[in-house]
């Protein structure tokens, strides 16, 4: 088995998928087929939001000047004229000495510049005793504070989460242009891999990397296209990964990434195209393979599904991100560690870890476990540059 010679720090394989990542192009969709896809263009805001002046409690339109002064003991009196009807064209006015109810959401009327809440006013007949002063523009939001009639609302680049479909909605944005859904490959490549409709016999496994790596594009606005298992045969890999590249923008092969005879990944990328990468200082996920092959991104993973996993989160969740022309985005929380985590200067490793009570515990297991997958919450990172973290430290934890 010849050595990794020549691995490239995490950084560097990240900047190598982000390069070879191909352009694909934008559409139009109606804002509720938009959910996941990523913003190609700005949007603009059609009009001022709120279009008009308006009250962000129940309460009463006041001018604020003359509630100045107002205590519970000497309360300032107003004269309610009636109340604000939502959605109508006039608000009406006030006049010095007035008032008008407004609800939440409310139009205030001309002359009004603030609303006083009802919890801070008494209505005794037509008089409004109001308790507490309020200073202009209290309790209201003005023409166009929301977002600005053609200024920018939700730049290109944003994933559309629900929050920005509810924003985009009321910006008038019925539809939306935004970044092709890559279609990425996946192959899984192993003598001993069965689908997982078998039962394994003895030597054989299922093959999981398939459904991992199809869920975790998916989760990533992604569309997957399996290729099934492919037998360590470099001719009939070959072919498999010649067929994906023909169909997809990106492919992802697991197994075969190491530098072992039977592994053909690297030499198949090789007569396809060009390993760019063949090896990567991060642990778990050494034998990592990026290439191109007749220009479209292909990248080697490690057979075992728990390293395969970590090159996802490392390295192919940028891959995606940069097709998608958006960033990687990770939910992270800070976790005190319950026990030492030794690591290897000049290596990024990647520790999975459970959660709670605030405290991360390392889950150490052998390597090869599944069981670790789905009994840890996150992973700790320890850069190239560190020799680990200690018990006690506060180390940020990327969640799953
Ligand atoms: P390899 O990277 O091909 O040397 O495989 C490393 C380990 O991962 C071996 O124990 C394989 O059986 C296992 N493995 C490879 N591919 C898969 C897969 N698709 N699903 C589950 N385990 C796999
Ligand atoms: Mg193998």
């Amino acid at each position: 088995m010849s050595l990794f010679l020549e691995v490239v720090s995490v950084a560097e394989a990240v900047r190598a998928v982000q390069k070879i990542a191909p352009p694909l192009g934008y559409e139009d969709v109606p804002l509720e087929d938009a959910l996941a896809r990523v913003l190609a263009k700005d949007v603009h805001a059609d009009i001022d939001i709120p279009g008009f002046d308006r009250s962000t409690v129940d309460g009463y339109a006041v001018a604020a000047a003359e509630t100045t002064g107002a205590s519970e003991a000497i309360p300032a009196m107003l004269q309610c004229r009636g109340r604000v009807g939502m959605g109508s064209a006039d608000a009406g006015s006030i006049s010095p000495g007035s008032c008008l109810y407004v609800p939440t959401g409310g139009a205030l009327p001309t002359g009004a510049d603030a609303a006083v809440m009802i919890e801070h006013a008494e209505q005794i007949g037509d008089d409004i005793l109001v308790h507490r002063p309020v200073a202009p523009g209290e309790n209201v939001v003005v023409r166009g504070e929301d977002f600005r009639a053609g200024k920018v609302a939700l730049e290109r680049g944003r994933v559309l989460t629900p929050r920005e479909i509810g924003v985009a909605a009321a910006i008038g944005a019925d539809r939306v242009s935004v970044v092709q859904v890559p279609k990425i490959g996946i192959i899984s490549t192993g003598n001993e891999l069965v689908p997982v409709v078998e039962t394994p016999g003895p030597g054989e496994v299922r093959d999981a990397n398939s459904y991992l790596a199809g869920a975790f594009v998916t989760e990533r606005g992604c569309h997957p296209v399996y290729f099934g298992i492919v037998r360590d045969e470099r001719a009939v890999l070959k072919r498999a990964v010649s067929s994906a590249v023909d169909r997809c923008d990106a492919v992802l092969v697991s197994g075969g990434s190491s530098k072992d005879e039977r592994d053909n990944t690297a030499a198949v990328i090789a007569e396809l195209g060009e390993v760019l990468v063949h090896g990567i200082a991060l642990a778990p996920g050494k034998p990592t393979i990026i290439g191109t092959a007749r220009g479209k991104p292909v990248i080697g993973l490690p057979g075992h599904p728990a390293s395969a996993f970590v090159v996802l989160v490392a390295i192919v969740d940028h891959l995606l991100a940069a097709m998608r022309e958006t960033t990687v985005s990770r939910r992270t929380v800070r976790a005190r560690l319950t026990q030492n985590i030794p690591s290897t200067r000049g290596r990024e490793d990647y520790v999975r870890v459970s959660l709670g009570n605030g405290e991360a515990t390392p889950v150490f297991g052998k390597s090869g476990l599944l069981n670790t997958l789905v009994r840890s919450e996150g992973l700790v990172r320890i850069p190239a540059s560190s020799e680990g973290f200690e018990v006690g430290e506060e180390v940020e934890v990327i969640l799953w």
